[in-house]
Order: C-alpha cells, then structure tokens, then sequence
C-alpha cells in the first residue's frame, strides 16, 4: 500500500474521505445490504491492496448515462468522490475532470501501462451498423474512434471487463425492436471478433449501485465470481424475485391488486414479471434500502436478456 501521504491520499483528505475511510464505510454497509460475501473484514486489506495496481476504466456507448447515475447515488461518502480518488477509476466520461486529446490520450495510455490487468467497465450498448458510425467516442490525429473501436481495442487489452447496464451486458433498449443501430452487447460483440477477455454482465436498467460497486470489489479482491448463464453474478443475480416476494402469499391465495395504489395484492395482473426476473431487489431495495419497484408498481424484469422487447407491454400481464 502507497504512503498515507502520497498525493493521492492528500487529495482524498481534502475531499473529506480517506482511502482507509472508505474501506470502512464500505464494509459497514455491506454488512446492512446483505453484501457480507463481497465485503467481510478479512478481504479489506486485500481490496486496499489491489485498488493500487487494478484501474478502472470506464467507458460509455449508447446509453443514458442512467448506470453511472445509479451508481453515484451509491452511499455516503459520495460515490464519485470515491471512485475518482479511492477505486482509481482513472476515466470516466462523466465524472472526470479532463476531456478531449488529454483524456482519450491518458485513457489509451493507462491501457497500455496495465495491460491485462486493468478492468474495462462498459456503458451503454456497441453499434455494429454502418461500421459502428451510430456512436463516435472521440477523435485522436484527425480520425475519429467508434465506440465499436474503443471496446475492440480495450477489450483486448483489459484483464477483466464489466458490462454495466441492460445495454452494455445484452443490447438493452438500444437493441429492441428495429436496432437500425445494431447494437450489441459486450459479450455477443466480444464473440463476434473472437476476443476472449472475460466478461461479467451487471444488467439492471439501471443496475442496483451494490451490483456494480460489489462486483467490482469482487473482481479485485476474489477475482471473477460465479456466474450464471446469462453471465451474471450469482450473489446478485441467483434469486428469483417471486420466489421471494413479499406479495407470494397472496400471489398463493389468489388475491391481485387491481391498482397500483393498492398496498396489498400480487401485482401479476397489473403486469409484474417477477416470475421470469433474477436478482436481490427484493432484500436489497433501492434508494439507500428506501422501496423497490414492486411496491409501488410492478418488475419489469430491466435484468433479463430479453428486456425491453420481453417485458413488453410492461402494465400488462405477462
Ligand atoms: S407482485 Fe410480482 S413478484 Fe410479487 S408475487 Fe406477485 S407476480 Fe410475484
Ligand atoms: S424489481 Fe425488477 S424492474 Fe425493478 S430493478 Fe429489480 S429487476 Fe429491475
């Protein structure tokens, strides 16, 4: 581990948050949320051990932006004071302070110094139409980079990558019905040009800031974890959210709300696709553990492969 006093850590001070800070925090939290096989005391110091010598880089294609939103509503300390000064995520898009040449120019050389063990988080889904034109990411010497450039490019050379998002783990919304864009996913686009790097899906529109700051964690701590067929991460993704609803009593006896105002009932006849959906939202909730979909409308499966063409209509039953 750097110094304490290493102008890193003397940058985190100033943002109010030290590196050991969040190591803290972190673990804490991770206690509350259900989150004790990514974050248990024993792994901290390797996790502080790793975050020196493992960059993040993010990158983003076509997306909303909604998975880096997600995730800066992460806990407090502030996540983007976090991941900027304490998980050395060193690019990203929205968050970072440089932009143009300098930018691109630092992201490409970062690749290179830690080639094969930087990982590569994706945003938003790859256009493969029209020779990837539909999303240009910049422009280096006069020549401009497709987003399909910068994942080939990265991808080959990243350790690991994180497909975060619907988007960026199987097309998403950018790949419904038409997709006049071509877009992909990371892992069909990877398949495609035969790179072999592996990749671990975060779906979720927008993925749960746990997931993505989880198996992030994971991967430098533990290194890939297990993954279901649909690449996902079985301490996130293994439950299914009928299963364990807390509607599935009433689910049993047949008893349906018939609004979405109601408080009691099981929502499958207002359109809820929990029974085909994967993923913890039922325990870990959103908005710091505040409520989740289904309390005040319905699942519409956002992690499934299929989304959003296979939760289509999402107000209607399945
Ligand atoms: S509300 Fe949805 S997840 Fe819950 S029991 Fe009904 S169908 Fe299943
Ligand atoms: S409850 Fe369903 S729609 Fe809501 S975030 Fe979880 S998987 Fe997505």
């Amino acid at each position: 581990m750097k110094n304490e006093q290493t102008l890193p850590d003397k940058q985190q001070k100033k943002l109010g948050i030290s590196r050991r800070g969040f190591l803290k925090t972190i673990t804490g939290t991770a206690a509350g949320i259900g989150m004790s096989q990514v974050f248990n005391p024993a792994l901290v110091s390797a996790l502080e051990k790793a975050l020196e010598h493992h960059p993040v880089l993010w990158i983003q294609g076509q997306g909303c932006t909604g998975c880096s939103v997600s995730l800066l509503n992460s806990v407090d300390p502030s996540i983007a004071d976090v991941l900027l000064k304490v998980i050395s995520l060193q690019f990203h898009p929205t968050i970072m302070a440089s932009e143009g040449k300098t930018a691109l120019e630092n992201l490409y050389k970062i690749a290179e110094e830690y080639k094969g063990k930087f990982s590569l988080a994706v945003e938003g889904a790859i256009p493969m139409a029209a020779g990837g034109k539909y999303c240009i990411v910049g422009e280096l010497d006069h020549k401009e980079i497709t987003m399909a450039d910068m994942v080939k490019d990265l991808g080959n050379k990243a350790g690991s990558v994180l497909a975060v998002g619907t988007c960026a783990a199987y097309g998403g919304i950018p790949a419904a019905e038409g997709n006049v864009t071509g877009a992909t996913g990371v892992m069909k686009f990877f398949k495609y040009y035969g790179i072999k790097t592996p990749v671990v899906n975060i779906p979720g529109c927008p993925p749960h800031p746990d997931w993505i700051v989880g198996s992030i964690a994971h991967l430098l701590t533990k290194g890939l974890p297990e993954l279901d067929s649909d690449g996902r991460p079985t301490i996130f993704f293994g439950e299914n959210i009928h299963d364990n609803c807390p509607h599935l009593d009433e689910y049993d006896a047949g008893e349906m709300s018939e609004k979405l105002s109601d408080a009691k009932g099981c929502r499958m006849d207002l359109g809820c696709k929990g029974p085909d959906t994967y993923a913890d939202c039922y325990k870990r909730k959103w908005n710091s553990g505040m409520n989740w979909c289904v309390d005040n409308a319905v699942c519409i499966g956002c992690v499934e492969p299929g989304f959003p063409d296979g939760s289509s209509p999402f107000y209607e039953p399945a």
